[in-house]
């Protein structure tokens, strides 16, 4: 299948995300780069602008900016070109998606369909064959399995901001090793240690963003809140957030709940768990003499 990369204001981290992918030389063989900014492709940046035939997944990474000129084209014009002729266009990480970091830093920027939470519309004509994928950057399993779904023409459902159901239903909290911690409610939490869930101190934001990251691990080996950072949430239009690494409470609550629990509920199961004392997960099982 054939596929054409065209990046906005981009970092280049979704690029370099893929590169990571452990099965990424064997999952290329079945695409052609038709042009790709980091690499080896069938045509460079000036044919790409010249004009080109046979684009079949059009790929738009990085935060549009209004007037923002692609080596000597508008960036406007060259996505429109090839936007009608792609079967499928993927927006590529968060900032393509909902405009990201770079949005925060200028006038006139945005993602492909959304500024941020709102949908704006400037290429409503698209959205039908838009597929979002955020993520800052994107997983590389979740980039390759869905150009790789798409290939084989596998039934792909969406949610309401187009993220493919499969890596984007359930959230980054479902399959967290620390859940356990999450039930009672213990968040003796030190950065990169183990134990202890960091909802309730240190702002993670597993339980109410979308993503695979506890299920399908990076590159087959890890995620944040395994290794011991809470999750920023980089799948939703609200990245980034203020206040990362500490949890804004009210009334003692935190203020952000565990999406669909409703307030009372998660006050009646929080004041059960903290009825109980688990001392087998207060105390740092690495360090304990007991074992
Ligand atoms: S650290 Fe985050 S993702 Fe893990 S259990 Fe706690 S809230 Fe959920
Ligand atoms: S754990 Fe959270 S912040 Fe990290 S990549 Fe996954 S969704 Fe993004």
């Amino acid at each position: 299948m054939r596929l054409l990369w065209l990046s906005a204001l981009a970092c280049n981290g979704n690029a370099h995300a893929l590169l990571n992918y452990p099965r990424f030389e064997e999952w290329q063989e079945d695409f052609e780069w038709l042009y790709h900014p980091l690499l080896p492709s069938t045509h460079t940046l000036a044919e790409v602008e010249e004009g080109i035939d046979g684009v079949e997944i059009l790929l738009v990474d990085g935060t549009l900016e209004e007037g923002l000129v692609k080596n000597r084209l508008a960036y406007k014009q060259l996505f429109e070109r090839y936007a009608v002729e792609a079967k499928y266009i993927v927006t590529v990480g968060t900032c393509a998606t909902f405009g990201g970091i770079f949005a925060q830093g200028g006038e006139g920027r945005s993602g492909l369909h959304f500024s941020g939470e709102r949908r704006h519309g400037f290429f409503d004509g698209f959205w039908e064959k838009t597929l979002s994928l955020p993520g800052c950057p994107v997983q590389p399993e979740v980039l390759a399995g869905t150009l790789s779904l798409l290939r084989s023409e596998e039934p792909l459902p969406l949610d309401t901001l187009h993220r493919p159901k499969y890596f984007y239903a359930h959230t980054v909290h479902d399959g967290c090793t620390r859940n356990e911690y999450f039930e009672y409610k213990i968040d003796e939490h030190r950065f990169g240690a183990l134990e202890g869930c960091m909802f309730y101190e240190h702002g993670c934001q597993g339980t109410f963003t979308h993503g695979s990251c506890n299920k399908i691990l990076w590159n087959g080996v890890h995620s944040k809140t395994r290794a011991g950072t809470p999750c920023m949430g980089c799948t939703e239009p609200d990245f980034p957030r203020e206040g990362l690494w500490h949890t804004s409470k009210r009334m003692g609550i935190p203020a952000r709940l565990p999406l669909g629990v409703p307030r009372r509920a998660y006050l009646s199961l929080a004041g059960i768990a903290k009825a109980f004392h688990i001392e087998r997960l207060e105390r740092p099982m690495m360090e304990d003499k007991r074992g």
